[in-house]
């Protein structure tokens, strides 16, 4: 199976004619609830996109906001392990989305932040490990570490975007980041190429947004384009791209096949509203790739 180790927030998202600058007011619309958190939206991609059961390691408030966040993971057939948190609130995100389906995102990470590296449960049957950086950093690389000893494939979407020790990268198999993430890590900003050659992983994935992605597995490099979409919402995007790659993975498809249906989910998710919410099934990615 593939195992989900993260992050789970309420998103609490409210459109507007534009992002909010540094010190400006802007008056939204409606108020919208989501489940969200990049470990629980990969979880939900994974589970939707099929071929592998789905678990989740989780951190939950003892509160209301964690109700829908547990609901939602169920009903898209993730099996979670939750720690439950007595004296932290749920995870909440504070999106803004723009009108030209831009976004800007604050996260008060609460009960996300106890997470520790002993959480992680038994690995027997575990295939793969998802990981993203919405845990503390400590706990993301005892997971990895402990999963690398176990023989399971690493994945690590390096988001939000930080430096890396190397410590922790050694235990990465495949690394997935966006544009912005990948010069952090890199520290180069503007020739992709040459940010790529530096990651030391075996496997890298950078998405382009529109663009698609471009990606490196033992020295051999692919491109896949994006699918043509009117984007709505990219709320989720990236994590539909981070879950639906690992689950194909999981299910025995080739590297550049993978990444052309992790293209096409995350495509289709650009065309609606929330990140659980927006994410397509299996079906559905399917019929749309004309397969
Ligand atoms: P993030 O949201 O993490 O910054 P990206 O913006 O790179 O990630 O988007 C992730 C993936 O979602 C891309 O690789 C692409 O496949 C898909 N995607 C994002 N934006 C669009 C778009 N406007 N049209 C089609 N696909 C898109």
């Amino acid at each position: 199976c593939v195992l989900v180790a993260g992050s789970a927030n309420l998103d609490f998202v409210v459109r507007a004619s534009h992002v909010p600058a540094p010190g400006e007011t802007v008056l939204g619309r409606e108020l919208a609830l989501f489940p969200g958190g990049k470990g629980a939206n990969q979880a939900v991609a994974c589970a939707r996109a099929g071929g592998a059961p789905t678990r989740m390691l989780l951190a939950l408030g003892d509160d209301a906001h964690a109700v829908p966040i547990e609901r939602s993971l169920r009903e898209a057939g993730v099996e979670p392990h939750i720690v439950r948190v007595a004296d932290r609130a749920t995870g909440t995100a504070f999106v803004c989305v723009s009108d030209d389906a831009e976004n800007a995102i604050t996260v008060a990470p609460g009960a996300n932040d106890a997470l520790r590296g002993e959480d992680l449960p038994d690995l027997s049957g575990v295939g793969h490990l998802l990981l993203q950086l919405e845990s503390p950093l400590a706990a993301v690389e005892a997971w990895a570490q402990r999963a690398r000893a176990a023989g399971v494939r690493v994945v690590l979407n390096a988001a939000p975007a930080r430096p890396l020790p190397s410590s922790l990268l050694d235990a990465i198999d495949l690394l997935i980041v966006n544009e912005g993430e990948l010069a952090v890590l890199s520290g180069i900003d503007g020739d992709l190429d040459a940010a790529l050659a530096c990651i030391p992983t075996r496997g890298v994935v950078v998405t382009l947004g529109a663009h698609g992605c471009r990606a490196r597995l033992d020295g051999e490099h692919l491109h896949q384009p994006a699918f043509a979409v009117s984007a709505v919402d990219t709320t989720g995007a990236g994590d539909t791209f981070c879950g639906t790659l690992v689950a194909a993975l999981a299910r025995g498809l080739s590297f550049a096949a993978a990444l052309r249906r992790a293209c096409a989910a995350s495509a289709l998710a650009c065309t609606r509203a929330g990140a659980q919410a927006s994410v397509p099934s299996h079906d559905e990615v399917e019929r749309w790739l004309g397969e």
